[in-house]
Parts: structure tokens; C-alpha cells; sequence
């Protein structure tokens, strides 16, 4: 008291000066250490790990991310862990592989290092939720090891959190022959359409990376299925990642995995939103019904006479298309679709499947399906095999494809008599109930036979449905073959 009651007040002002500088040394002095500290340890290049634990939107799924720094580099990991070792242990290993191979650059390029130029590994994780069962882990990998080496990739991993497992492309789609044809057509469409892309692709290398379909880097979403490319896999010295992108709804009849499917059965048993899209009626088990079918078409000359007649008579037909017929005059195919007719297959190009190599057979429908999907917009899931010719091989390649054969129960025979009143006789002699009648619209002495044709059966108290509406009235389902009620 007595000691601050003698100081005036310059004396205060000497006094808090004081002490500021007093203080100040003592905090400067801590930061001289720390500096002092922290030199040594870059000299060493001693490394600060970080993790940081974050707790992931997704049930079962647990992030962790890990930094570290030195003088040299820096990286920052994104680890997602899952409950199950199994599912861990791929992610795990890929990570370390990459870290591995970011030192060993490092140590290659050490002279570059260390003087301003760090060494970055960067590697982040995107995690989307497909089903409650499958989660997509989106890994983007930057690396850059001084001067030109960069690399920038990604790594895929769509995790069952079921069945604890990585899925593989065959667990989602059945990759059958037509599938993958399919696939890699549609992938090639959709990179060329890719205007932005600012480099040629290498025709041999993209087809051979293409080949090992298995093996390519995908995930799905709800609505694509989403192919990634390594730049330099597709062309020649290139850096950077190529993303291709495929609607689901086009590959919808090669999914596996149902939890994948837009919530509706396997295609043969027909739920009612599906039997309205196909303009399905309830039919009156009580009636009589039959279907027509025309094979051979679509032909500019006949066809639409057909279509004229049919429409008189609110009629509808089952058209089983040739492939090339379709690619020669897709307005005539589309115009048969849009009057409401059910649209099928008769392969490509009309030959004695049976007689085919086992590729060759498989050609024919995909080859088929693809011109009349494409002119119509309807995907065929009816096949009619040429002169109703079928063995093992057809069936089992219909069934994996889920087509279903289609023969007859009624011969109109307009192919050999090509005569209007033979016509009209033998088929209101064969029919009956639930009859499938083979026509075809090629010969114009079936499209002279159709008015009197029609109205003699309409009087027999006959209507006409479409080959599916049919088989589903007589409640068959499945690859077949279906005849339709024989007398
Ligand atoms: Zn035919």
C-alpha cells in the first residue's frame, strides 16, 4: 500500500509498461520453443497423425478420417468401416496400397521434395445409400509426388450390408451374352456422344478394357448404372476420369439383384400397373377370345392395310417383327405400336435358328430387340422362332432372357395358298376358343382375306386380344412355348 501510494502517476505508467513486456517475453519465449520444436521435427520428418472419427449418415457405417503432415507431404484418408471384416478388409487393403506406392514415388522424387513442394495424397470417400441393404463407397484418389507426377483416379466399392459382401458387376446384372453386348453398346454410345470429350479414344485399348467387363469400375444409383474410366485406360496420355453414365430403365431386363428393381415382379407375372400399360383388360373368362398374329412384317404395302381392317373391327394383334424388316421401315413398325397392337420378335433375319451356332442363334434375338426397341421404343419380350424351329439352346437362351415362345394353334397356311377365300375358310374351320392364328402380313392376299375374315368370326362371337392378354387369360406364364388353345 504504502508502496504504491508513493508512486505518481508516471511512475503507474513505467509499472504496467513493465509488466506488458514482462509478459510478452514469457509468451515469445514459448513460441521461440514451440518453432524450435517444430524445426526439429520436420528435420526428422516426424509425422502428426490425425484422426478424426465421424459418425456416417448410414446405419452399419462408421467414417474415420486420417491426416498427416511432414516437411516432405501431406495426406488426408477417408477410411468407412463397416461391422464386417470381410467387407473392411478389400477397402483396408486398397488404401494401404495406395499409401504404399505414394512413399515409394516420394522417396523416387525426393530431391524435389521438401523445399516448398509438398507431396499430397488426398484420398475422399462419397457414401450413398442405394437400398437400406446397399451402400456405394465413391472413393477419389489425388495424388501428386512433385513435378509433372500427378494422378488422379477413383475406386468403386457397392457394399451388401446384408449379406456383408462387396458386390460384383454379376451380382447386380446377369451378364449373359445379350447383356453384355448391350452394355458395352451402350457404353460406346454414350462416351461418343460425349461432345466435351477432348481427346480421341483409342479404339483397341477402349475395347479391350471394354472386353473384361467384370473387371471395369462402376456404381449404381437408383436411376444409372455409372462406368468409370482411367483416362489413360481408354487413350493415350491422358490424366483425368471418365464417367459414363446408363439409364437403369435400359438395362431393367438384366438385373439380378431384385432389391434393384423398381418394385415390381419378374416380368412374366404381371402386376396391374404393368397389365395396364400393356393395355390389359379384364377379360371375361365367360367369352370367347382369340389372338391374331402377323409374322414376317412390318411391310410398307400390307401392313398398313392390316392395321385398317383390325381397326374396323377394334381389333387387336400380336406383330412378330423381323429385325431387318423393322430397320428398313421403322415408321410402319412404329405406326403398328402406336394403334395399340402388342409388338414382338421373329428374330433378325429369319433363319432356321436350330441350324445356327449358339452365337449366331443369340444374335438373332438381340439383334431383333434392338432394332424394334429402338423404332417403336417397346422392348419385344414374345418370340416367335422361324418356322416355329426351337431346340435347347433357343429355350434356354429365351428363358435366361426371360422371352417367352410364342408358336400356334392355327395355321392360316395364307403363306402357301396366298388366296383370300382359302384363307377364311381354314381358319374359321381350326378356330376355337383361346386359338393363337398365324397370319402374315406380307402377302397382300391376307390383307384381302382379313374384312370377311374378321366379320365371320366377330359373328361367331370372337374377340381380339393380343397374344399376352391371352396367355394371361389361360393364366400361362414363362418361357414356354405357348400354342394357344388347340382344337
Ligand atoms: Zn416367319
Amino acid at each position: 500500500m504504502s508502496f504504491i501510494k508513493r508512486i505518481k502517476w508516471p511512475g503507474w505508467i513505467v509499472l504496467i509498461l513493465l509488466v506488458v513486456v514482462i509478459i510478452s517475453a514469457i509468451y515469445q519465449s514459448i513460441d521461440i520453443k514451440s518453432v524450435i520444436a517444430n524445426n526439429k521435427k520436420l528435420k526428422n520428418t516426424s509425422i502428426t497423425t490425425v484422426y478424426n472419427h465421424n459418425v456416417s449418415e448410414f446405419p452399419g457405417l462408421k467414417l474415420q478420417t486420417k491426416t498427416e503432415e511432414t516437411k516432405k507431404y501431406t495426406l488426408s484418408i477417408s477410411l468407412p468401416t463397416t461391422e464386417s471384416e470381410i467387407v473392411n478388409t478389400p477397402i483396408k487393403k486398397w488404401i494401404e496400397h495406395q499409401k504404399k506406392e505414394f512413399m515409394e514415388e516420394i522417396k523416387q522424387n525426393d530431391d524435389y521434395l521438401g523445399n516448398g513442394d509438398a507431396a499430397h495424397l488426398n484420398i475422399q470417400v462419397d457414401t450413398e445409400k442405394i437400398t437400406d441393404e446397399i451402400y456405394s463407397l465413391l472413393f477419389t484418389l489425388y495424388r501428386y509426388t512433385g513435378d509433372a507426377n500427378r494422378l488422379q483416379t477413383i475406386k468403386p466399392f457397392t457394399v451388401d450390408m446384408k449379406q456383408n459382401k462387396i458386390l460384383r458387376l454379376n451380382d447386380i446384372l446377369k451378364l449373359n451374352d445379350e447383356a453384355s453386348k448391350e452394355i458395352q453398346t451402350l457404353i460406346t454410345e454414350e462416351l461418343k456422344k460425349d461432345k466435351d470429350l477432348n481427346f480421341d479414344i483409342m479404339e483397341d485399348m477402349f475395347n479391350k478394357t471394354l472386353e473384361r467387363l467384370e473387371d471395369l469400375k462402376w456404381t449404381i444409383s437408383k436411376e444409372d448404372l455409372t462406368i468409370y474410366f482411367d483416362a489413360k485406360e481408354i487413350s493415350s496420355g491422358t490424366v483425368g476420369v471418365i464417367k459414363v453414365e446408363i439409364p437403369f430403365e435400359k438395362l431393367e431386363s438384366y438385373i439380378n439383384d431384385s432389391r434393384l428393381m423398381k418394385e415390381q415382379e419378374p416380368k412374366h407375372e404381371q402386376d396391374e400397373e404393368e397389365k395396364i400399360e400393356k393395355g390389359i383388360k379384364e377379360l371375361d373368362p365367360n367369352r370367347k377370345y382369340i389372338a391374331l398374329t402377323f409374322d414376317d412384317g412390318p411391310s410398307p404395302k400390307v401392313t398398313p392395310r392390316v392395321l385398317e381392317v383390325l381397326k374396323q373391327y377394334d381389333a387387336k394383334a400380336t406383330f412378330f417383327m423381323l429385325g431387318n424388316q423393322v430397320e428398313s421401315y421403322p415408321t410402319v413398325a412404329e405406326q403398328v405400336a402406336k394403334a395399340g397392337h402388342e409388338i414382338a420378335s421373329h428374330s433378325n433375319s429369319h433363319p432356321d435358328l436350330t441350324k445356327l451356332s449358339n452365337e449366331a442363334m443369340k444374335q438373332e434375338f438381340y439383334e431383333s430387340s434392338n432394332k424394334i426397341e429402338k423404332a417403336t421404343g417397346k422392348k419385344p419380350t414374345l418370340f416367335r422362332p422361324p418356322y416355329g424351329a426351337y431346340n435347347d439352346n433357343v429355350m434356354n437362351y429365351a428363358n435366361n432372357n426371360r422371352y417367352s415362345i410364342i408358336l400356334w394353334s392355327v395355321d392360316s397356311l395364307d403363306w402357301k395358298s396366298r388366296n383370300a377365300s382359302a384363307v377364311i375358310d381354314t381358319v374359321t374351320r381350326d378356330v376355337t376358343n383361346g386359338s393363337i392364328v398365324l397370319l402374315h402380313d406380307i402377302h397382300a392376299s391376307t390383307a384381302d382375306a382379313l374384312p370377311q375374315l374378321l366379320a365371320s368370326l366377330k359373328n361367331q362371337g370372337y374377340q381380339f386380344i393380343t397374344v399376352s392378354e391371352l396367355l394371361n387369360l389361360q393364366k400361362e406364364s414363362g418361357v414356354g412355348p405357348h400354342f394357344g388353345k388347340v382344337s
